[in-house]
């Protein structure tokens, strides 16, 4: 469904992320791995998460490279976009997925809790984004057809509520918000933007998972990775300005979780 499609997934050297990645890859699509994740020993050099996810996609006989930027520094997610551009032309996806948890109950919220979460969510949305949106407008203004697709990543937290993650919720609301405004700006291009709030996973939720005797159905983050491809692919134009619940059937709020 993604034959011949560019795509940037954000934060795809791990989880979510990396499922997503190897979807778009797996329908054809040449792939931007972003993480600015360090090799899983704390060393330097290659062998990054990135790096480990772009070797997945070789194996698979698909293409892709590897970006280590910070997705919220304004000038690595510009360079980011022109990889993509650079390399293989042009870009028709951006999955903005790349994320950071810092957990903590209100009272006991450190201000750079609070500042790291909404910079690396919202920043880090918006940053790429415009430079995905401003080579987009460039192309519709060239008279070319442009199919991008812009693909946020809310959450239940932001929508439902987690307790602890006052800081995450506010930067998932933000993110659901963003998304609605950027779809009306970008329609006139040729542009949709969408966004899927995936449920939370928890220590409560595997609490309750044992409790229930595996009667509760363990929830898959890749499940959520052929609707993100569907957003990302040309058959979903008509689809802009939504938020997907994706929570799998899971509950979006837990009593009772004990934070720091
Ligand atoms: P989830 O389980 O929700 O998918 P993960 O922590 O497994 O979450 O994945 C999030 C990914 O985002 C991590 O691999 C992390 O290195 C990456 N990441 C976090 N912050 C940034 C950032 N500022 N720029 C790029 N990647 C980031």
């Amino acid at each position: 469904m993604c034959e011949g499609r560019v795509v940037i997934v954000t934060g795809a050297g791990n989880g979510i992320g990396r499922h997503h990645a190897l979807e778009f890859a797996r329908q054809g699509a040449t792939v931007v791995v972003n993480d600015r994740g360090v090799r899983r020993d704390g060393s330097g050099g290659s062998g990054t998460p990135a790096d480990e996810v772009v070797a997945e996609i070789a194996a698979m006989g698909g293409q892709a490279v590897a970006d280590h930027g910070d997705v919220s520094d304004v000038a690595a997610a510009e360079e980011m976009v022109a990889t993509a551009i650079d390399r293989f032309g042009r870009l028709d996806v951006l999955v903005n997925n790349a994320g950071i948890l810092r957990d903590r109950t209100l009272v006991n919220m450190a201000e750079e809790e609070w500042d790291d979460v909404l910079r690396v969510h919202l920043k880090g949305t918006f940053a790429p984004s415009r430079a995905a949106a401003r080579h987009w407008r460039r192309r519709a203004k060239a008279g070319e057809r442009v199919a991008g697709r812009l693909v946020n990543t809310s959450s239940s937290s932001g929508l439902l509520g987690n307790i602890g993650q006052s800081n995450y919720g506010a930067a998932k609301a933000g993110i659901a918000g963003f998304t609605i405004v950027a779809a009306m700006e970008l329609a006139p291009y040729g542009v949709t933007v969408n966004a899927v709030a995936p449920g939370a996973r928890t220590r409560m939720t595997e609490g309750l998972m044992a409790e229930a005797d595996g009667d509760l159905d363990p929830y898959d983050p890749a499940a959520i990775s052929p609707l993100v491809a569907w957003l990302g692919s040309e058959r979903s134009a008509g689809v802009t300005g939504q938020v997907f619940d994706a929570r799998g059937g899971t509950i979006g709020v837990y009593e009772g979780w004990r934070v720091g």
